[in-house]
């Protein structure tokens, strides 16, 4: 059941320095009520393991690639490359503030040490970076307080998309009152773990986020995700659910499993409103 649909074109802001002017093949959500987009491989001028849209530093692009890549998912969501605001991830349950934009014509270093970011400032975007990770993208009912959370298993062990909601909740914002899209991400179908890692997710969040029907254990991550939101206070007909699999679909979407780690990255990003 997704309300997920993909977009054939988004609006493209009409200026000079904009030099994409194809299609863009991002994923949405109708139920978010502010702009953002989960990005797919299509897009880039990245080659080889990285073809095309590329959007991580890590694993060995050339560098002059990504940041093309880059302008170009900014100017996907129509915001200037300063205004596109990530965080370096380290897998823990913590979000920091976007609060300015930066200038120059590229998208700029990440703020700091996080695994979520939000923002109320009208104008910026705030995204994470994944390949097989949960991307999470959350916004008030009017669209101008946002979050975006990069929930792996461990950041989901920790309930990181909890805390982006207490985070919102502190600042005014009813959880019951939000909206979630919890994106492209490995599914149950690929993601097979230890039975430790099994038992333990199994004991946090109950038997339904391990499936039993193989071998070995296969864990439903981005159902953690969902049932973390609900225990929240998201109400559960404001999560939307993206039904693919990163490690299923290698023409959409990086998978750093299936690909042994050399692989790109996806963004998902989310831009407050006015
Ligand atoms: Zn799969």
């Amino acid at each position: 059941m997704t309300q997920f649909v993909k977009l054939q074109v988004l609006e493209f802001p009409v200026s000079s320095d904009v030099q994409w002017a194809v299609a863009s093949p991002h994923l949405t959500s109708c139920l978010l009520p502010a702009r953002h987009a989960f990005s797919v491989r299509e897009g880039g001028v990245s080659e080889g393991p990285f073809a095309s849209l590329n959007l991580g530093f890590a694993t060995g692009d050339v560098r002059a690639r990504v940041n093309e890549n880059l302008r170009r998912f900014a100017s996907a969501l129509n915001v200037p490359p300063g205004s596109l605001i990530t965080v370096s991830q380290v897998h823990g349950d913590r979000l920091l503030e976007a609060t300015a934009p930066q200038d120059g014509d590229e998208v700029p270093p990440p703020l700091g040490e996080a695994d979520g970011v939000w923002t109320r400032t009208a104008g910026l975007a705030v995204g994470v970076k994944t390949a097989d990770c949960v991307p999470i993208l959350i916004s008030d009912a009017a669209g101008r307080c946002v979050a975006a959370v990069h929930s792996g298993w461990r950041g989901t062990d920790l309930r990181i998309s909890a805390r982006a909601v207490e985070t919102l909740a502190v600042q005014g914002v009813e959880p019951a009152s939000l909206v979630a899209a919890i994106g492209p991400c490995i599914g149950a179908c690929c993601y097979e773990v230890s039975e430790e890692l099994a038992f333990r997710f199994e004991r946090a969040f109950g038997a339904e986020v391990v499936r039993r029907d193989r071998p070995k254990p296969h864990l439903d991550l981005p159902r953690a995700v969902r049932l973390t939101l609900v225990a929240a206070g998201v109400r559960p007909d404001r999560i939307d659910v993206l039904d693919a699999c990163t490690a299923c679909d290698p023409a959409r979407f990086f998978s750093h499993r299936r690909d042994r780690g050399i692989s790109g990255r996806h963004l998902s990003a989310i831009v407050a409103g006015k």
